[in-house]
């Protein structure tokens, strides 16, 4: 039976369509920064599993999550209202593309989200080991409105030399509008952070986003001299869709 009944610990709302909870952690459940899990709930005693990005850090003693609310979305419809001590399911699996593992050491490493692509870079952050490989990390968030910046204090807190942070907010007036896709490959993101320009033989990029950034970027990336983690080898970017579907953000 790979999937494990688990007791919700916290719940904290973050936007309407927003928001992270933790849970009590299966025995041996053993992830790496970055990885994937699926977890459901069960109704009428039928189980609807989706994959989740798992926030926390390995060393967290629970597990944590970052979730988009879909008013219709067959699990997080029920998700949304569940609160302290409410169970879900969550399967011992962990897989994922966005590992330290999946891009080779380097300079400056770029994580690039939007949305709840955000979670599994929180956890990135939070671990050691990204600041052993990488001179310097930048996370990019880009949202529709200010309040889905999730975990924005946090990362506030953890800036510094080794982290930098661009948050950006395409709907509503915000100090930085743009995408940050858009950011990226204009150029503008290394201006405004005064580092030389992403360069593949030196710099590495993560994606965790909707389909249209996510394509997009790979698109720009593979026309630019840089190579794709795939079967084949670890490169200089590595992706995971933060959902599938209808790119629902922009
Ligand atoms: C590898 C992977 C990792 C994922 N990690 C996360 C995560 O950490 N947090 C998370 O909230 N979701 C994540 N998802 C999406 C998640 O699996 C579900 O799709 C989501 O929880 C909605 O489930 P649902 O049953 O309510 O609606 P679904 O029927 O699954 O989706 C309904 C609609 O909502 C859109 N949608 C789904 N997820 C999102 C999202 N996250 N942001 C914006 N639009 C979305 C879809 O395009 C779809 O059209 C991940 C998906 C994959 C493939």
């Amino acid at each position: 039976m790979p999937y494990h009944e688990q007791s919700i610990t916290s719940v904290r709302r973050w936007s309407p369509k927003t928001f992270s909870f933790t849970t009590t952690r299966p025995p041996d459940f053993v992830f790496e920064n970055g990885q994937f899990v699926t977890l459901g709930l069960r109704r009428e005693g039928k189980l609807v599993p989706r994959a989740y990005s798992i926030v926390s850090d390995p060393r967290e003693a629970d597990l944590e999550f970052l979730s988009i609310h879909v008013p219709d979305g067959a699990l997080t419809s029920q998700l949304a209202e569940l609160g302290v001590g409410d169970h879900v399911w969550i399967n011992s699996k962990v897989t994922g593309s966005l590992t330290l593992d999946h891009v080779q050491p380097g300079r400056n490493l770029y994580l690039l989200a939007t949305g709840t692509g955000l979670a599994p870079f929180i956890s990135l952050i939070r671990g050691e080991k990204v600041y052993e490989r990488f001179e310097r990390v930048i996370l990019v968030h880009s949202v529709r409105t200010a309040a889905e910046l999730s975990y924005r204090e946090e990362i506030e807190a953890r800036v510094g030399e080794r982290l930098r942070y661009v948050p950006t907010v395409t709907r509503e007036p915000h100090a930085n509008n743009q995408r940050g896709a858009d950011l990226f490959r204009g150029g503008e993101l290394f201006r405004m952070l005064d580092l030389p320009a992403a360069d593949p033989e030196h710099d590495r990029v993560m994606l965790c986003g909707n389909p249209q950034m996510n394509r997009e970027m790979t698109d720009y990336l593979k026309a630019n001299g840089w190579t794709m983690t795939n079967y084949k080898g670890v490169g200089n970017f590595t992706v995971e869709q933060a959902f599938v579907g209808v790119a629902a953000g922009d």
